[in-house]
């Protein structure tokens, strides 16, 4: 069993996807071992995303995060990171195959791609640690 993060960006929040993207990754397997909804502070985005500080596209990024409230949720399952980065679908909304939450839910940029899943089991183990102390994942 392994375990990924998700976030539900803020596009989605105020699009109200909240629901129908939970119910996507429930009906895939995929269980809620912990869930929040949080406004990140900008210092909070850019410690989130400190991979990317540098990158031509880092302000823009930590600003759509900072918009509006998103829901943060640690997932739990066979494969979770690999089988929900395949729910979510490619970076950008435009290339990600039909059906995926991408291709359903972002937006027209490809920083507005409606949700956010772990790359790694190291990038899930920190993500995962940054927004849930231990005993806030079930
Ligand atoms: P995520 O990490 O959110 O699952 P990802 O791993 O597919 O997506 P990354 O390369 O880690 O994409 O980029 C993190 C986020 O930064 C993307 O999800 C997207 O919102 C934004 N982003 C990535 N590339 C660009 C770009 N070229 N221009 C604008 N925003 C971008
Ligand atoms: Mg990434």
């Amino acid at each position: 069993i392994e375990r990924t993060l998700s976030i539900i960006k803020p596009n989605a929040v105020i699009n109200h996807n909240i629901g129908q993207i939970i119910n996507r990754l429930e009906t895939a397997g995929l269980q809620v071992a912990g869930l929040k909804m949080v406004h990140l502070s900008k210092e909070q985005a850019e410690g989130f995303y400190e991979e990317h500080r540098g990158k031509v596209f880092f302000e823009i990024l930590v600003d759509f995060m900072t918009s509006a409230p998103v829901v943060v949720i640690a997932l739990q399952g066979e494969n979770a990171i690999n089988a929900y980065r395949e729910i979510m679908g490619a970076t950008d909304p435009a290339a990600a195959a039909r059906g995926t939450l991408r291709a359903d839910f972002g937006g027209e940029i490809v920083t507005y791609n409606a949700v956010h899943g772990s790359d790694s089991p190291e990038s899930a183990a920190r993500e995962i640690a940054y927004f849930f102390p231990d005993t806030q994942v079930y």
